[in-house]
Order: C-alpha cells, then sequence, then structure tokens
C-alpha cells in the first residue's frame, strides 16, 4: 500500500521538476502533490510524517535548483484556487500561499494600493516571498504582512501574527512550516502613481540583473556590510564558465545556465565562486540559493 492511502487529492509520480524552476534543469519527483485546500495539505502532511516521506514544498522555483538526480520524495505544489485566491477589503488583501506575486502586485497597482512596488520583477509565490522574505534595497515582502496562515511539520493548522513569522535577511523563524495564506496591509494611493513606481523599478531592476535568463537569482547571501556580487566581481570571476553555466556578466552574484546547462554545471560553478571568494577575502559565502 502506498503511503498516501486515503488521500483522496492528486498525486503523480515520477514527475519532471526541472520545467517548474525558473532554471529549468534538474531531474524529477518521486511524487508530485496536489492538495486542494489547506485542510487535504494537513491530512498529507500528517501522512507524510507518519511514514516518514522526505519532502519540499515549491512555489514559482525561482530560489530553488534541482539536482540531476531529482527529488526522491514528495514535492508539493499549492496550485489549487484554494491557494491562489486574492481576497481585496479596503486596504487589505487575502492571497493564498500559491498565488503569484506579480500578480499580486499588479493587481494592488490597479486598485491604488502601495506597498508591493518595490518587490517589481522578483519572481516567486507568496508562500515562497514569505518563506525568503523576498526583496532587496525597495523594501521586503514581510515589511506589509499582518499575518499568515500555515501547515505545520505533523499537520497542524496555525495563524500566527507578523511577530510570530521571525523575518530576517532572506529568511524567516518557522523552519519547514507551509504558509497556505497570508493578509496584508497596504496604502492607498493614486494608482497612476503606484503603477509609475512599479514600472521604474522594474527598469532599475532589469538594467541591473539578469532577469530574462535561466537562473535562481542571487546564488549567495550578502555577508555582513559587503556585497557577495561585488567581492565575485572582484575576484575576476565575471563571465567565468562551467559546461553550460555562467557567472552573469551583467551582475556577478547569477549564475545563469543555457539551455543545455545540467545542475551539475552550476553547482561546480558555484564551488568554484566559494573557493576563489574565501582564497582572495577569507570570506564563506552563505549560499540563498535552496539545492534540493
Ligand atoms: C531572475 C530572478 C531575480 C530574483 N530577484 C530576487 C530579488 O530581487 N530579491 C529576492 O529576495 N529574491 C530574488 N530572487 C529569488 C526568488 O525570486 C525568491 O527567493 C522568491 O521568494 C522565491 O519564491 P518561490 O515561490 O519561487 O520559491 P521557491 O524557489 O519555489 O522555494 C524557495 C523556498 O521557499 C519554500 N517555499 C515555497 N513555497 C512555500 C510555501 N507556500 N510555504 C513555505 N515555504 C515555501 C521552498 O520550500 C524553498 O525552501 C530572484 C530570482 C530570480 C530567478
Amino acid at each position: 500500500m502506498s503511503w498516501w492511502r486515503g488521500w483522496r487529492d492528486r498525486i503523480e509520480t515520477d514527475a519532471p521538476l526541472g520545467a517548474r524552476t525558473w532554471y529549468r534543469i534538474g531531474g524529477r519527483a518521486k511524487w508530485l502533490a496536489h492538495p486542494s485546500d489547506a485542510e487535504s495539505l494537513s491530512r498529507l502532511m500528517s501522512a507524510v510524517a507518519a511514514e516518514g516521506v522526505p519532502w519540499r514544498v515549491l512555489g514559482r522555483g525561482a530560489n530553488v535548483l534541482v539536482r540531476d538526480e531529482g527529488f526522491d520524495g514528495v514535492v508539493i505544489v499549492l496550485d489549487a484556487p484554494a491557494f491562489t485566491k486574492m481576497t481585496f477589503e479596503d486596504v487589505s488583501v487575502c492571497v493564498g500561499g500559491g498565488a503569484d506575486l506579480m500578480k499580486l502586485c499588479k493587481a494592488c497597482c490597479d486598485r491604488g494600493l502601495s506597498g508591493l512596488e518595490g518587490l517589481a520583477a522578483i519572481p516567486a509565490s507568496v508562500g515562497g516571498a514569505v518563506r525568503m522574505n523576498a526583496g532587496g534595497r525597495y523594501g521586503e515582502f514581510g515589511d506589509r504582512v499582518r499575518s499568515i496562515s500555515v501547515v505545520e511539520t505533523g499537520g497542524a493548522l496555525r495563524d500566527l501574527s507578523r511577530e510570530d513569522v521571525g523575518f530576517g535577511y532572506r529568511t524567516w523563524g518557522l523552519g519547514r512550516a507551509i504558509v497556505t495564506e497570508v493578509v496584508m496591509d497596504l496604502v492607498r494611493d493614486d494608482p497612476v502613481r503606484v503603477r509609475g513606481r512599479f514600472k521604474e523599478y522594474w527598469r532599475l531592476k532589469r538594467a541591473t540583473q539578469p532577469v530574462g535568463e535561466r537562473s535562481a537569482g542571487c546564488v549567495f547571501k550578502n555577508p555582513p556590510g559587503a556585497s557577495a556580487g561585488r567581492m565575485i566581481d572582484e575576484a575576476g570571476l565575471k563571465g567565468e564558465r562551467c559546461g553550460g553555466a555562467q557567472v552573469s556578466p551583467r551582475h556577478a552574484n547569477f549564475i545563469v545556465a543555457s539551455a543545455d546547462a545540467r545542475a551539475s554545471d552550476v553547482l561546480a560553478l558555484a564551488q568554484r565562486v566559494r573557493d576563489r571568494v574565501r582564497e582572495r577575502f577569507g570570506v564563506e559565502l552563505e549560499q540563498e540559493m535552496e539545492v534540493w
């Protein structure tokens, strides 16, 4: 009998994962689960915990590199309508953990709700944006969060305030909880001005980062008081190649991949970057990109 017996929602076996990530490379998942709502996800997590099945939750795959061997466990995707809905009420929005961040930003622009413009051109699901506290110099996702709902490892459903989340630099304090819903507080403004700022941040990001290419965004976190990209550049690594992977000539903290790249090319190049920065600056770079 399979571990998910009795679970009524869709589960795929031997499912390709690469195409579900921004890199579009990497192997398959042993199982790919599509829960229909938070209660179904809770039941799935109970079964996973009871059987000790390895698991991951995947958003837009914009911060993940899947190994060529794939993932020997269950990958959960929140693509059911219950996880992608957005409900606006005055200056607040309640949005599902599987909703697309750019769709949310654009819906806010249309309604003249300000607060998310600084996240323009960051590929993410809402859940992934909470988990990573996605953002940059123009703001972070956590800045606007009032509360979130999660399913914990083991299956418990919980509602948490912003303070409980423990947002930090590209991280949070909730370990492996799964975000199912988020409530955000925004600020009323003129839609033309909100959209204008959103477009300007989008333009600035495109001018400095390889936004349209296959990558997982910044590979390394910035060390305290320093820029990982500048260090990689000063170590002479801009444009460095390994197989189909290349340190982006536009932004040295991005490793971009060609269509024929393998995940192992990206991993080998990331290791070379880490080694050279350590040799040159005596600094151990911490990886921001997740490897599954
Ligand atoms: C071109 C490009 C530009 C980028 N620019 C930026 C930037 O400016 N700033 C920035 O911060 N990041 C940036 N990134 C990285 C990426 O966009 C963020 O890390 C984003 O938050 C990832 O969201 P995701 O839904 O794709 O998460 P995934 O990559 O799918 O997953 C990332 C992590 O979040 C977890 N996760 C996913 N969904 C959930 C959920 N519902 N509940 C709990 N955990 C979940 C995953 O298990 C994993 O641990 C960039 C990436 C690319 C490709």
